[in-house]
């Protein structure tokens, strides 16, 4: 398939998730011009705020290739994505993506990401979402432990 006829998928499948209950958002994941994955956006349907469409679709593709790494393959959303599914794109290590709304238009029908955009670049004490660093001590020895272990997985 062309890029075209695949990011005419993702957003074939974002009209059809307003009809089947979800939000306008889908995606695509292909390798080679071959769908490996789709999905779109369950948040309501789920009760999960992070079925965004990318991230589902990342889940369903890593899950089908049976790899967290999805090199080599390239991500079509219906739309730009918001910072998780942006950092999922990077952590997936997805080749390129392709979108086709924009964050504005987004904006304009009430799925506005901005302010976690604004947030990110905040220092930490500086943002709405109160935190604290708690426990270091303790936490640092699973850190430990893993600097320590030989047999692990580097991803
Ligand atoms: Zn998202």
């Amino acid at each position: 398939m062309t890029k075209e006829e695949l990011m005419r998928k993702a957003i074939e499948l974002s009209t059809e998730n307003v009809a089947n209950g979800g939000g306008p958002f889908g995606a695509v994941i292909a390798r080679n011009g071959e769908i490996i994955a789709t999905g779109t956006n369950r948040v309501t349907a789920s009760c999960d705020p992070t079925a965004h469409a990318e991230v589902s679709t990342i889940r369903a593709a890593a899950a089908k290739l049976g790899t967290f790494d999805l090199s080599g393959c390239e991500i079509y959303t219906s739309c730009e994505p918001c910072p998780m599914c942006l950092g999922a794109i990077y952590w997936a290590r997805l080749d390129k993506m392709y979108y086709g709304n924009n964050k504005t238009d987004a904006k304009n029908i009430g799925f506005d990401d901005s302010f976690i955009y604004d947030e990110i670049a905040l220092k930490p004490a500086d943002r709405k979402l109160p935190s604290e660093i708690l426990l270091h001590n303790e936490a640092i020895k699973a850190f430990e432990a893993w600097t320590k272990k030989d047999d692990k997985i580097a991803y």
